[in-house]
């Protein structure tokens, strides 16, 4: 008997940043998610969770939690084992919104990976790998940002991720502080965040050539693809897309232009696996290897994020810190740290879970009626 979706709980979840954090978009101290909890006839229950990086996707946490039951009512009743047709309602129905519908859709994987009794990764085909994620510096002076970076480093990180994107001076300054004071072991990535324009991102990548960058992403502004290339094609550094793609179709644009050396597929731009296995593919097609990325999630969020990456060899690097910035995280089970290197658990799903009294104390609402749609 085909299985059906019986119901659908949204909660909304916020907690603040221990380590709030810069960037050339604005300053990032809150994390304000929302969690779908997807139940199906058979008993069996899978979780998913977005973060809305709203200068990146567009949305809210308010805005997400009413297009969540927009989409809840959209899919009530249906087989929740077919992610691919489930998933194509969703993309049908609401355009842009990717954080929204990954959260649906990491709930869709949970459950059927359960319902296989298989670990995501195994379900998406793939093996159990060990993985390094860097971790992320964020503007600031030179000298705090190498502090900050330093104490990473002690932390066991291979590479850390800086957060760049204002001007010469003092993006090369905080580069220069950084890698003097941390030694030239540790891999070094930055991040400009749409910062510079085309002319200042050649100068400042051609002037950080002596501090051995591993790649630069988002040079110039997400839209200006013809910048973009100009940078490619200047840059001493490699060059990754990260708020220019978004789903398969950006994905086939970049390529198609040689625009860039990398992918950054983060979950909540491609609005859940579903699609950046689509970008993965045509990545790979393309010669291009790929980054999985984060946004403020928790560790459930980076369990299938992690998951997905052990999964793909051909998605080479991993930027999975974001649950080490938040002051809690509520999440049982799912991926460990130690240091920047995450080891995946076994159980059936993404292996993430909250507490179902934690839930309780949450603003939510429950979705069980199918809709007119
Ligand atoms: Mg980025």
């Amino acid at each position: 008997m085909v299985p059906a979706i019986t119901k659908i709980d949204i909660y909304k979840l916020s907690i603040p940043l221990a380590i709030p954090y810069g960037t050339s978009l604005g300053l990032f101290d809150h994390a304000d998610n929302i969690i779908i909890k997807i139940h199906s006839s058979e008993g069996l229950y899978g979780v998913g969770e977005g973060c809305p990086g709203t200068s990146v996707t567009g949305d809210s946490q308010a805005m997400d939690f009413e297009a969540a039951q927009l989409l809840g009512t959209l899919i009530m009743g249906k087989n929740p084992l077919a992610v691919e047709a489930r998933m194509k309602e969703i993309d049908s129905f609401l355009v842009h919104n990717s954080t929204i519908r990954s959260a649906f859709d990491i709930a869709l994987y949970d459950l059927l990976a359960k319902k296989a009794g298989l670990p995501l990764y195994a379900l998406l085909g793939g093996e159990k790998r060990t993985l390094q994620t860097d971790m992320t510096v964020g503007l600031a002076s030179p000298e705090k940002m190498a502090q900050q970076a330093l104490k990473y480093v002690e932390q066991g990180f291979l590479s850390i991720k800086v957060k760049l994107g204002t001007n010469f001076d003092d993006d090369v300054a905080r580069i220069r502080a950084i890698r003097e004071t941390i030694g030239e072991k540790t891999l070094i990535r930055i991040d400009a965040n749409q910062g510079w324009d085309q002319v200042t991102a050649i100068r400042i990548l051609q002037a950080l050539v002596p501090f051995s960058i591993q790649f630069c992403e988002e040079p110039v502004a997400h839209w200006n693809n013809r910048a973009l290339k100009y940078v490619h094609e200047h840059s001493p550094i490699a060059i990754m897309s990260d708020e220019s793609l978004f789903d398969h179709h950006d994905a086939y644009r970049l390529a198609s232009m040689e625009v860039c050396d990398y992918f950054n597929i983060k979950l909540a731009k491609s609005g859940g696996i579903h699609t950046a296995l689509k970008i993965n593919a045509v990545a790979e097609s393309a010669g291009i290897k790929c980054m999985i990325g984060s946004m403020d999630e928790t560790n459930l969020a980076m369990s299938a994020a992690a998951h997905l990456v052990s999964a793909f060899p051909n998605i080479e690097f991993a930027d999975l810190d974001a649950a080490l910035f938040l002051a809690e995280d509520p999440v049982i089970g799912g991926v460990t740290y130690e240091g920047g290197k995450i080891t995946l658990t076994d159980t059936p799903g993404h292996g993430a879970d909250f507490d179902s009294e934690y839930l309780k104390t949450l603003e939510s609402i429950s979705i069980t009626q199918k809709g007119d749609f």
